[in-house]
């Protein structure tokens, strides 16, 4: 009798700390941001982030337009209220609107309430232009700790990084731009451009990558489209050949 009651004891002490692990383990899972969508499907996410200039917006929208192909801008809150005419611009070429903060600092030194805020000021100046509520944010410099991620899932966003880089806010050439995108492409993937004034390249380089990409069989999507076709991927597949986990 004793026996069975202290394997009892024994049994109910496993099952809670198991249940408490799994716990932890998800809640260390949620508070990671998206890198990728798992998918075997040939379908990228096409994305931009903007916080400043006009004169790369307006190189870059007409390309997306005439191959008329949608994609996602992650614009500043500040750039919003300040630019109305790019704004329109944006949302009458058929773009997909999302978050990138409002002042451009890296969120992991804000503090928790500090991100909130951040995000929901954002929220503000950018929500007047939006098809529908938002909740799509890059964090700016793609800078993150798992309390800014908890934060901005406080302000209703979801933390999106990128799984590939095209560089071209370094302005390192138009093919090394084109072939860091398409050699690194997989199905699933979030690229990363920018249609803000520091960059020289990206319209030079955006024609060969849409080309090629479709050669190879990729359709680019906004990510609201790609985060439709599967499970938001919270590993980073970024660096060192690793692979990402395609299911
Ligand atoms: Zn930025």
């Amino acid at each position: 009798m004793l026996r069975r009651i202290a394997l009892a004891a024994v049994c109910v002490a496993i099952l809670t700390s198991a249940a408490v692990v799994g716990r932890d383990l998800r809640a260390a899972e949620v508070n990671r941001p998206i890198y990728y969508v798992q998918t075997r499907e040939k379908v990228m996410a096409l994305t931009f982030d903007l916080s400043w200039g006009t004169k790369m917006l307006g190189l870059v929208l007409p390309i997306l337009e005439q191959a008329h192909q949608p994609a996602t801008f992650f614009v500043s809150g500040p750039y919003a209220r300040t630019h109305p005419e790019e704004m329109k611009a944006i949302m009458d070429a058929g773009m997909e609107l999302a978050s990138h903060g409002a002042a451009h600092v890296n969120f992991s030194g804000l503090g928790a309430a500090g991100v909130e805020a951040n995000v929901r000021t954002a929220n503000a100046d950018l929500s007047p232009w939006a098809r529908g509520p938002l909740d799509l944010l890059r964090p700016p410099n793609g800078d993150w700790n798992p309390a800014s991620v908890a934060a901005a899932r406080a302000a209703g966003y979801q933390t999106i990084i990128w799984s590939i880089d095209s560089l071209d806010w370094m302005n390192p050439g138009v093919s090394t731009i084109v072939s860091r995108v398409t050699k690194q492409a997989f199905p699933g993937a979030i690229i990363l451009m920018h249609a803000s004034d520091t960059c020289k390249q990206t319209n030079l380089a955006l024609p060969p990558i849409l080309t090629d990409l479709k050669a190879q069989g990729y359709r680019l999507v906004t990510l609201g489209e790609l985060m439709k076709m599967g499970p938001a991927m919270r590993d980073d597949p970024r660096g060192s050949g690793q692979k990402p986990n395609m299911g």
